[in-house]
């Protein structure tokens, strides 16, 4: 996929912060929150929901069409360019005739390639940027293959954004960070922009602080945060939404972290990853190591005719890791998921070594 570096059309310094309300309400509520974020330092682009894909009919649905003159006349008040989500090719066409600056495809039209190439079909020919969610389900090709669809269509300037995934377990969060998901996607896609949107992914104000800090910590690129001059007023998501006193304090305590690295930072890291480097080649001689001693423990399984997996035996080593893990300071979840795999290797080289000697 061939997508512009953010920097290259983007003239706002990183990292591009997109804020504005969930849905667009109304032309005096548009109009005030789009003038008290202008206030704000660091915000380039004001978002609001135009056309919103709500679970059940009849709840608010937003203002559509109208809510476009609004929001370009907030432009022009106050010089932030406008994103608005597409769910359709004629809101994509809508959103081109008033010259919204961005448009952005949602989580639950993401998880439709139909609906996707419908959407590419209208951007054809067209250079601004698309902003592509996450797919509610957690599905990282599915994620690609919406942004390869709108690319193949010539958008170049492409942005994912990181808003979480569906989770039937009730949590901390109302869809689940899986921060592994837009790592893979990094390194998939090295110089594809990433923007996360804590917003979603809290479902309540108390813990956008933290994630949004965690995706900076992580090198994303933006932040997409819900604001509303009246958060308790706000037809969809009230709850997530913060006022722009609010987003203006997390604003100032969010450490934004340097994506330049001096040529001193460079010298430091270089020798600390060399013994990185030497530390992981020691530790994949020990695995091997250790696979030798499984294959000798199953040549001593198959003369005594024993089973490959002996729970007794497992609980114990299970037992044993994390307690040494915690003396070693480790993360207990990391040595137990370390040594489960560990383990099924040695499950299974065991039990093709026994069932090699049955055939
Ligand atoms: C939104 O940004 O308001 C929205 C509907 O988000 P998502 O598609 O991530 O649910
Ligand atoms: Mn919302």
């Amino acid at each position: 996929m061939e997508t512009e570096k953010l920097e290259h059309w983007n003239d706002a310094s990183p990292p591009l912060i997109i804020s504005g309300p969930c849905s667009a309400e109304s032309e005096k509520q548009v109009l005030e929150t789009a003038q008290a974020l202008a206030k704000l330092h660091g915000i380039s682009v004001f978002r609001a929901g135009v056309w919103k894909p709500r679970t059940r009919p009849g709840d608010f649905e937003g203002q559509g069409l109208k809510a476009l003159s609004w929001l370009k006349k907030a432009t022009r008040e106050t010089g932030l360019k406008t994103a608005v989500e597409t769910g359709l090719p004629e809101h994509v066409k809508a959103c081109l005739d008033h010259g919204i600056d961005i448009i952005w495809i949602g989580a639950r039209t993401a998880v439709s390639p139909f609906a996707i190439q419908d959407i590419a079909k209208e951007l054809k020919g067209q250079d601004l940027p698309v902003m592509v969610k996450n797919p509610v389900n957690a599905d990282l090709d599915l994620w690609i293959g919406a942004m390869e669809r709108i690319n193949e269509a010539g958008i170049k300037k492409i942005i994912a954004v990181h808003r979480g995934f569906y989770t039937y377990k009730p949590g901390r969060f109302r869809n689940d960070p899986l921060w592994e998901m837009p790592i893979e996607l990094r390194r998939r896609i090295p110089g594809l922009p990433i923007v996360c949107d804590p917003s979603h992914i809290c479902g309540k104000k108390e813990c956008i602080r933290e994630i949004a800090q965690k995706a900076l910590n992580l090198g994303f690129d933006g932040l997409m945060i819900e604001s509303h001059i009246r958060p308790g007023d706000a037809c969809t998501d009230a709850a997530q939404q913060l006022s722009p006193a609010e987003l203006s304090s997390l604003l100032q305590m969010l450490v934004v972290r340097d994506n330049d690295k001096p040529d001193d930072c460079l010298q430091e890291l270089e020798k600390l990853r060399s013994l990185i480097d030497k530390t992981d080649e020691d530790l994949l001689r020990i695995l091997s190591e250790r696979h030798e001693i499984v294959k000798q423990v199953a040549r001593i399984k198959r003369e005594y005719n024993q089973p490959a997996f002996q729970p007794e035996r497992w609980r114990k080593v299970l037992e044993d890791r994390v307690r040494s893990g915690i003396r070693l300071g480790l993360d207990t979840a990391m040595v137990k998921a370390i040594m489960e795999q560990i383990h099924r290797d040695s499950v299974k080289n065991q039990s093709d070594f026994l069932e090699n000697d049955a055939g």
